[in-house]
């Protein structure tokens, strides 16, 4: 190759890399879903073609105690006769479905994982992510654990305190993780559903990198009440403390923790409350989840954000605006000697800008908005979009 070529090809690869930088693929998915292989009222099949017909671009079926590996066969309950989901199931997916009738009623074979992965995944278009919600308690204290991408079922864990049993959990993920090389991370799923997990109990863990920051589910109390934090003061305050401990920051997750497919109200857990976005090229678990691992991520409970870019100097964000709806923009930080997470810039627009100052340690942005979610679990909700906190390297 003569001077010139490798000159041009050079200059050209310069010009491809800094357009690609700021280039961004966002995977839409929910990592927190019910079916009947636990409490969830429907099958895994029709819950999945219920995200893949949404323009989701992933989901992860993550039932209670199960990865959905044995051979179970459903029974039918009084409820589910009425919900007439066999009748649905079969109209979807004819001699797919497998049942058996005796004396005692009608049984449908639960398809497991590998089956209904291979039913529904497309490669490249739609992925279905292998997902277990550990599910344990502590002196009636729910400690639920959401493993994303794991192989082998983690058992519920027992222990002397929340703190324990959640940290046992955390350990025995990684432990998966190191022994078969496969990417996995566990999510500290609702820590308010039943008070169970304190903003105190967080702060002590270590290894945590990822906690529901909204759970569409209606009892999980996300915005906490008096004497609890809501779930966005224990973020601020838990990273706060993992910054002066030099523990990595915690990322906030949105999801729907979905188990009611068929009726659409308030007080039941429906799909399409909370998602998040992550920027990845490819759609591909270990992607997703080295993307997820970096921050490159937002969670959702209905804004698009257009444009998210993150420099030495600063943050810029774009909304993809819906017709009439008013965004505000808050760039919230955390200061070098400060006492807590502050407002930084407060934009009522759909873009701008954050220019870091000397004492910045941590930045994040949350959007808000003037419009109704269209199915809330709480009725005055706005839709909103919490974006990572970003560690400012002074
Ligand atoms: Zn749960
Ligand atoms: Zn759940």
């Amino acid at each position: 190759m003569n001077k010139l070529v490798r000159v041009l090809l050079f200059f050209s690869f310069l010009i491809s890399c800094d357009s690609n930088s700021e280039k961004q693929q966002w995977q839409k998915g929910n990592l927190h879903t019910h079916s009947f292989w636990s409490d969830g009222n429907d099958f895994p099949e029709m819950i999945i073609q219920w995200y893949k017909n949404q323009g989701y671009q992933f989901i992860a079926l993550s039932d209670h105690n199960t990865i959905a590996k044995q051979e179970r066969w459903y029974e039918l309950s009084k409820k589910d006769i009425e919900n007439k989901v066999l009748e649905k199931y079969e109209n979807a997916y004819g001699d797919w479905v497998e049942t058996q009738t005796d004396s005692m009623g009608v049984r449908v074979k639960l398809k497991t994982f590998d089956e209904y992965r291979s039913k529904l995944e497309e490669p490249g278009r739609f992925l279905i992510v292998k997902s277990e919600e550990v599910t344990s308690s502590y002196e009636k204290k729910p400690i639920h654990i959401n493993v994303t991408n794991i192989q082998e079922k983690i058992e519920p864990v027992k222990g002397s305190s929340v703190v324990e049993i959640m940290q046992k959990t955390l350990d025995l993920v990684h432990a998966q993780r190191e022994k078969l090389g496969i990417p996995m991370f566990a999510h500290i799923n609702h820590p308010n559903f039943g008070y169970g997990i304190s903003t105190e109990d967080l702060k002590k863990l270590n290894g945590e990198r990822f906690f529901e920051l909204y759970n569409g589910h209606p009892a999980v109390n996300n915005a906490g009440n008096d004497e609890y934090d809501s779930t966005e003061i224990m973020w601020d305050l838990v990273n706060i403390h993992y910054l002066d401990q030099d523990k990595p920051l915690l990322y906030g997750i949105a999801t729907d923790d979905s188990h009611h497919y068929h009726n659409f109200t308030a007080d039941l857990s429906n799909t399409g409350r909370g998602w998040v976005m992550v920027n990845s090229r490819k759609l591909e678990t270990s992607s997703l989840i080295e993307a997820m691992e970096k921050g490159d991520f937002y969670a959702s409970t209905g804004i698009t954000i257009k444009k998210y870019v993150v420099t030495k100097n600063q943050i810029r964000v774009e909304v993809e605006p819906e017709q009439g709806v008013h965004y505000e923009i808050l760039f919230l930080g955390y200061k070098d000697g400060g006492e807590a997470v502050e407002i930084l810039e407060r934009i009522k627009d759909t873009k701008g800008s954050y220019t870091f100052q000397d004492n910045d340690l941590f930045v994040r942005v949350k959007i808000t908005s003037d419009a109704l979610k269209e199915s809330p679990s709480n009725t005055q909700e706005t839709k909103q979009a919490w974006t990572q906190p970003f560690l400012v390297k002074n």
